[in-house]
């Protein structure tokens, strides 16, 4: 499968990671509780297998919080710069990476939208990729 290493890192500089694939998804979410963790229409993330993240510097300065009523959702910041960052699921077995921390191309492209219909009026988005209004 793949073996393309990606590089990212926050705003700061301080914390930087690297990635591997294989990419589970590669998907833009709609949802409420990315719309206010990203502050924008949508966040754009992908999932890749816990053990192909390596945190390069600064992992201490990271820090991960776990949305209390979520059964999952979680987000990961730079405690510096506040920026977005690699975030591990509650097994231990994924970590979702917010692709804008990215330094680097990805190696492959967004496939879907998910949670379309919660998206805001003035979401600009309109390629031609599926879009479902829950979790695929
Ligand atoms: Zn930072
Ligand atoms: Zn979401």
């Amino acid at each position: 499968m793949s073996t393309q290493t990606t590089r990212g890192s926050c705003l700061c500089g301080a914390v930087s990671y690297q990635i591997q694939g294989p990419y589970h998804f590669f998907q833009y979410c709609h949802c409420g509780r990315c719309r206010k963790a990203s502050g924008s229409s949508n966040a754009a993330n992908l999932m890749i297998p816990a053990a192909n993240l390596t945190w390069l510097t600064g992992e201490s300065l990271t820090k991960q919080y776990k949305l209390p009523a979520a059964e999952r959702f979680s987000t990961r910041f730079c405690t510096q710069c506040g920026s977005r960052l690699p975030w591990t699921t509650p097994n231990g077995e994924f970590v979702i990476v917010p692709a804008g921390s990215l330094d680097e191309e990805p190696e492959s492209l967004p496939q879907r939208h998910i949670y379309w219909g919660s998206r805001p009026h003035w979401c600009s988005t309109m390629d031609a990729l599926p879009k479902f209004d829950e979790v695929q």
